[in-house]
């Protein structure tokens, strides 16, 4: 007598968002020893890293960086040609002048001192100038031996449908964007003015699933679908920022358990992104505390794979992508 296993499948994406913040070749090194202590402790991790193209396009100590994260890139797909190098662009004006653009100063995410571009929405350019941005980038990752990528964030999650069925023109399948910070918290949600530019707001929250994205909607809803896009939300948000589910404060590891459960109850599949910025784990305080949540958060998973009851896999963003398009009938 065998038990059948629903075919659905919890999937856990590991992943990291490379700021733009890197300055000069030892930092860069630094950090890359962190993924790298990272993995060594959890080599069955298949990386989904979301590399930001100011370390390939501009100049100075930025591209000193990339000098060091190309190679590390490189290496980490040949030893496994499943990572999935996405693009995560965040508009400094020095990258934006190096596009040979004119830097914008909104609208932006934040309304705190002025971060060189850090913040400003990639919503607020025109559409001729988001081609030039994205377009760049992608041809900056072919010039730099990187598989063109397939997955997309912009800085603070900035999208709107425009974008959404422009990146799908571009080739890519996966936006992987949608945030789960509610507002109103203290030290944990964005500006207020966030939630009036952006539409994830409160429409996403931790028990989010990855979902077709609509023609005239960011958020999941009944369609109209783009062709291909798949939105592939951060429920678990990044680091060890706290989570929040019906603005009470919940663990990762509960997350991960409600994930489980909901595979298990609905023979649905589901998918829980664990997330860290790549400045995290440059040899800094964060480090360790990063480092710390993650290994647990995976041990987590180890432990609700042991227990049986549904199917855990490591995937990255575009595989999830791939089958929320190419089996629905799992979603
Ligand atoms: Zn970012």
């Amino acid at each position: 007598m065998s038990s059948k296993k629903s075919p659905a499948v919890l999937h856990i994406v590991v992943y990291s968002n490379f700021e733009g913040f890197c300055m000069g070749a030892d930092r860069a090194q630094q950090c890359v020893e962190g993924f790298e202590l990272l993995t060594d402790r959890c080599p069955q991790v298949v990386w989904t890293h979301m590399f930001n193209p100011i370390h390939l396009i501009g100049s100075g100590a930025k591209r000193e960086c990339g000098a060091v994260f190309v190679p590390y890139l490189q290496k980490l797909r040949a030893r496994q040609p499943r990572t999935d190098i996405g693009l995560h662009t965040h508009l400094f004006d020095s990258f934006i002048e190096a596009l040979g653009l004119t830097p914008r100063a909104e609208p932006r995410g934040t309304t705190g001192e002025n971060g060189g571009g850090y913040d400003v929405l990639l919503t607020g350019y025109p559409q001729t100038e988001q081609a030039v941005i994205i377009g760049n980038s992608v041809a900056a990752f072919a010039e730099h031996d990187l598989a063109r990528p397939v997955t997309f964030c912009a800085g603070y999650s900035a999208t709107n449908p425009a974008i959404q069925a422009f990146l799908e023109k571009c080739g890519f399948t996966t936006s992987f964007a949608g945030q789960v910070i509610p507002p109103g918290i203290p030290e944990i949600s964005h500006h207020p003015c966030w939630y009036e530019l952006l539409e994830w707001g409160e429409n996403i929250t931790p028990l989010t699933r990855p979902y077709r994205v609509q023609r005239d909607s960011i958020l999941p809803g009944p369609g109209p679908y783009l062709d291909r896009l798949v939105e592939v939300p951060l429920v678990a948000d990044q680091d060890i920022r706290q989570l929040y589910l019906h603005r009470q404060p919940v663990s990762r590891q509960n997350l991960l358990d409600f994930h489980a459960e909901l595979v298990r109850v609905t023979g649905r599949s589901s998918c829980v992104p664990l997330g860290v910025h790549d400045c995290f784990l440059e040899r800094n305080d964060m480090r360790a505390p990063v480092t710390a949540e993650m290994v647990a958060c995976l041990e987590h998973v180890e432990r609700i794979a042991a227990r049986g009851a549904v199917t855990v896999r490591y995937s990255t963003a575009a595989e999830v992508s791939q089958s929320v398009f190419a089996e629905p009938e799992l979603w």
